[in-house]
């Protein structure tokens, strides 16, 4: 699929500006009518990149005069932010948008949008337009930067709205971003994929790669270091592509190291690299920089070279072993992370404990497993020999009880050990505890108070399990 890039100019970002403008005028007539200021509900599937799209999306939605919330039923807008990397995370979406279908019963000015990757397909772009009439508007992912536009056009026309083109990628700057987290930020670096891997539909629906200026990501993150920041994310699909569309020899490593030249107390994340782009530069860039944490999330997918081959990843086992060696003889103490797929078309058992062979040779901090889901007119989805769901629900199962054996051995660990987290919050499933997460992203509990949200504190380790760590906080 040929696909232009474009450059969306900043003449076209400040007219997106103006739309905002004339939707705050509107959205202060409503808070007269109605005596409270309109609201906007952001609901988001799917990964990182998604979640740092939705931040644009309540920035932009708070600029044009609505204030967050949490409750759907509160909402006088509702945008859904949909995944499509599997058939599971498309039906979650699908049926919640359904559900707000009594919202709009109850409340005729309610207006309900849909984006993201899911209605970036033709099909499911036809499945909202016939089965889900309440919805006013759709936006593909390429549409994102003409949120105001189109929100400003659904008052306006009185009439739905599908915007939608797969043709072209772009890339924008400068529209208003409202960040979930105070010291924690995802830095988009790049955008889209070029990879084509044949299980995947990120590359039809995110379009092809492209980078931002080094110069824009700098600002922003010297920006956000000022006001106390303490960790950036800094999210592609594969970030060790960073700079080769840019026609410079700026590369991730550079990137990485202009940005631990700023000054700030702060970490620094990515993800996600390919195995096979992922070069020894980058593995030396990550020891020599302390503000890099000690942290690798290498997909691997598959242990089987056969299957690696048929999903087009452009490495084989054994290269993939060589990469992993060398970051652990590089990076004292790295954490290694890791997607992985079972049940990929024609994998046998035999080819499956290949899989599991390399959990045990790595020894992987934690993995991201997922049962393979076919995705409409990906080359996969048309070979022979699909595995039968019972099969795969078997492998995972397996897989599972390999990982959390071998996470639980590295988490005992540290017991006893003192390390250094960033405080998150409070505990999602402990009342009385708070919770951070240290350089390899492993998640710690401890006592803690509100004072300690965003600070980086160290922790003595008592006690461990498979999904978390349990520590006291030395002052
Ligand atoms: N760009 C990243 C991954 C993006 S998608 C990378 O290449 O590593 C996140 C993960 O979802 C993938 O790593 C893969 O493990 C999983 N995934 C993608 N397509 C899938 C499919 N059709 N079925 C099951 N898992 C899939
Ligand atoms: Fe999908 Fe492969 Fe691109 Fe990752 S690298 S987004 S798995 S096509």
């Amino acid at each position: 699929m040929e696909e232009k890039i474009v450059n969306i100019s900043q003449e076209d970002i400040e007219r997106q500006y103006e739309y905002m403008s004339l939707m705050k005028e509107r959205t202060n007539a409503i808070s007269l009518e109605k005596g409270c200021t309109p609201k906007v509900h952001v609901l988001t599937f799917g990964c990182q990149q998604n979640e740092a799209d939705s931040e644009y999306i309540a920035g932009m939605a708070l600029e044009m005069g609505y204030e967050k919330t949490d409750t759907p039923e509160n909402a006088d807008l509702i945008v859904v932010n949909t995944c499509a990397v599997r058939e599971h995370a498309e039906l979650k979406a699908l049926s919640i948008t359904g559900q707000f279908k009594h919202l709009k019963a109850k409340n005729r000015s309610l207006k309900i949008g849909i984006c993201g990757c899911m209605v970036t397909q033709e099909h499911r772009k036809d499945d909202i337009k016939n089965k889900y009439p309440y919805v006013d508007f759709l936006f593909g992912t390429n549409m994102l930067w003409r949120f105001p536009e189109i929100l400003n056009e659904s008052f306006e026309r009185k009439k739905r709205l599908f915007y939608f083109d797969h043709e072209s990628s772009n890339i924008w700057e400068g529209l208003p971003v409202k960040r979930e987290s105070g010291f924690k930020a995802w830095i988009s670096v790049m955008y889209g994929c070029n990879n084509f891997c044949s299980y995947c539909v990120v590359p039809y629906v995110r379009g092809r790669e492209r980078s931002r200026q080094p110069k824009d990501i700098l600002r922003q993150i010297e920006c956000l270091a000022k006001q106390g920041y303490k960790e950036f994310t800094l999210l592609g699909q594969n970030v060790n592509s960073y700079g080769k569309d840019l026609g410079t020899e700026y590369d991730f490593s550079d990137l990485l190291n202009d940005i631990c030249a700023i000054d700030g107390d702060f970490w620094v994340r990515f993800m996600t690299s390919h195995p096979k782009d992922a070069s020894k530069k980058l593995i030396d860039t990550i020891a020599k920089q302390d503000k890099i944490v000690k942290h690798l999330h290498l997909p691997f997918q598959a242990g089987n070279d056969r299957v690696l081959r048929l999903m087009n990843r452009k490495y084989d086992s054994k290269g993939y072993f060589e990469l992993v060696s060398y970051a652990k003889e590089k990076i004292e103490n790295v954490g290694l992370t890791s997607d992985v797929i079972v049940g990929f078309p024609t994998e046998t058992d035999e080819e499956f404990e290949d899989t599991l062979e390399m959990l045990r040779k790595v020894e992987f901090d934690s993995v991201y497993s997922f049962i393979y889901s076919p995705r409409k007119d990906t080359p996969a989805a048309k070979m022979e020999g699909q595995i039968p769901d019972e099969t795969k629900k078997k492998r995972f199962a397996k897989l599972l009880e390999v990982q959390n054996s071998i996470t639980k051995d590295l988490n005992s660990e540290y017991v006893g050990k003192t390390i250094k987290i960033l405080v998150e919050g409070k505990s999602k499933t402990d009342d009385d505890k708070y919770t951070g997460r240290n350089d390899k992203n492993r998640l710690v509990h401890i006592d803690g108070d509100d004072s300690l949200v965003g600070q980086f504190v160290n922790v003595k380790i008592d006690k461990a399990d498979t999904f978390a760590m349990y520590g006291t906080v030395i002052k």
